[in-house]
């Protein structure tokens, strides 16, 4: 038997028997899990929606073909809340020359300034959106570097992609600059009414330990306050456990009396505190009601690199730490071959897969998996997405992995990805459709 496409029953009803499914991602039906989290269910499918889920072998009569999936792992397709598509795929006209945090930061200002035209980001992110779309990916939060000229183009590029992508990903952006330009006025007001005009009520920007970092945030809060925004910030993505700016984050938001989401990418630098530290700074974000969302892939890429030394640290967050202490935690792409990570696809089941290796998921709860599915849904306010639900969508990843050592152990290349449920075409772009754009001389 395959689950290739063709093998998709092609019927306004039908349904999908013995799926294997993570209980935590699943609602509305009352299961028994295996010691993994994952309970057989055959789901009802018709016009495109979940109408039932019930347990492996009850009697349905007249519910259309079947196709029995003999026990295999099914997902729904999942939620990226982290990633930078305007930065995707530069890597082979400008690389990183050392592989660490400031060749990365140094390496994209340059390429930015000489290279972001609308048609070049455009046609970046789109070839990210693509990969994204094939690997079974619902939702997409990317961050758009905004500073100087770059905001009068990649906004309204981002606004464009939005709609055109609208029933197949659902796209939203949050900008991304130093904290530094916060208190330069009209640098705000630029990058405020680009996010009015063309964003999705969302502000943000990358914290340091600079002099001025607390009014900084003031201003951030209070510009969120005025204009109704969420907050999406880059915290401490740094081995300097002087770094704490996390922190001050809780802090302000909870001056503020924050009534939005915030969202607080890396922390990197949380994992290098006291335990007496990590312990009170975890306790104000938990109290701040901040989500925190880890960057494996990338964190390990660029954190605790020293030319010539073997790395001593994974350089992600304190995870587990922070799940325990009841904060919503996550897992994203973060960058895709560009200077901040030479590799990745925006493929989530790589994330997850890598994301267990990295922060030793594993042994620790059955209910991961919503760390790229039901978790990030939610501070996206993506209703009804990275969960299998009556009447939801029958928006689904089918793998033939039966338990997750299964999953874990292999690409899950051969998954079959239905949106409405349909089978889509899961071609990847090729990366010689960019050559154009790499033509200029890397330098
Ligand atoms: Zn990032």
């Amino acid at each position: 038997m395959t689950t290739g496409f063709a093998a998709i029953p092609n019927a306004s009803a039908y349904r999908l028997t013995n799926a294997r499914s993570a209980l935590c991602l699943i609602d509305g039906a009352s299961l028994a899990a295996d010691p993994d989290g994952l309970a057989l269910v055959d789901l009802g499918i018709e016009d495109g929606r979940i109408v039932s889920i019930l347990p492996a072998g009850t009697e349905t009569p007249d519910a259309g073909p079947a196709l029995d999936l003999d026990g295999g792992i099914v997902l729904p397709r999942l939620v990226d809340v982290h990633v930078h598509l305007d930065k995707g795929h530069i890597w082979p006209r400008r690389r990183n020359p050392d592989g660490t945090f400031m060749g990365a930061l140094n390496n994209v200002m340059v390429d930015r300034e000489a290279n972001w035209s609308a048609d070049d980001v455009r046609t970046r992110m789109e070839f990210g959106l693509r990969c994204a779309y094939a690997h079974g990916t619902a939702a997409v939060r990317t961050h758009i570097d905004s500073v100087g000229k770059q905001i009068g183009i990649s906004w309204p590029v981002l606004a464009e992609l939005r709609a055109k992508w609208a029933g197949r990903i659902a796209l939203q952006a949050s900008p991304l600059f130093g904290v530094q330009f916060v208190v330069d006025a009209e640098h705000m007001k630029a990058v405020t009414a680009a996010v009015k005009a063309h964003g999705d009520g969302l502000f943000g920007c990358v914290t340091y330990m600079i002099p001025e970092i607390e009014k900084a945030l003031d201003i951030v809060f209070r510009n969120a306050i005025e204009h109704g925004f969420d907050l999406d910030f880059h915290v401490d993505e740094t081995n300097d456990p002087e770094a704490r700016t996390l922190e001050l984050i809780a802090e302000a938001a909870l001056r503020h009396r924050f009534a939005g989401k915030v969202l607080a990418g890396h922390t990197c630098s949380l994992a290098l505190q006291t335990p007496e530290d990590e312990a009170r700074i975890i306790g104000k974000v938990r109290d701040a009601g901040i989500a925190v969302v880890s960057l494996p892939m990338c964190n390990m890429y660029l954190q605790d690199r020293q030319a010539g030394r073997t790395p001593r640290w994974r350089g992600v967050t304190a995870l587990h730490e922070l799940k325990a202490a009841g904060v919503p935690v996550m897992i994203a792409s973060d960058n895709t071959r560009d200077p901040f990570y030479a590799y990745g696809d925006l493929d989530l089941i790589e994330v997850l897969r890598e994301g267990t290796r990295i922060l030793q998921l594993d042994h620790s709860g059955a209910d991961w998996a919503n760390a790229v599915a039901r978790t990030p849904a939610a501070i996206m306010g993506c209703e009804g997405q990275g969960v299998i639900a009556p009447d939801g969508a029958a928006d689904l990843i089918l793998t033939r992995a039966r338990d997750w050592t299964e999953f874990f152990a292999r690409p899950q290349s051969d998954r079959t990805v239905l949106v409405n449920g349909k089978p889509i075409d899961r071609t990847l772009p090729d990366h010689r459709e960019l050559d154009h754009l790499m033509a200029v001389a890397a330098q």
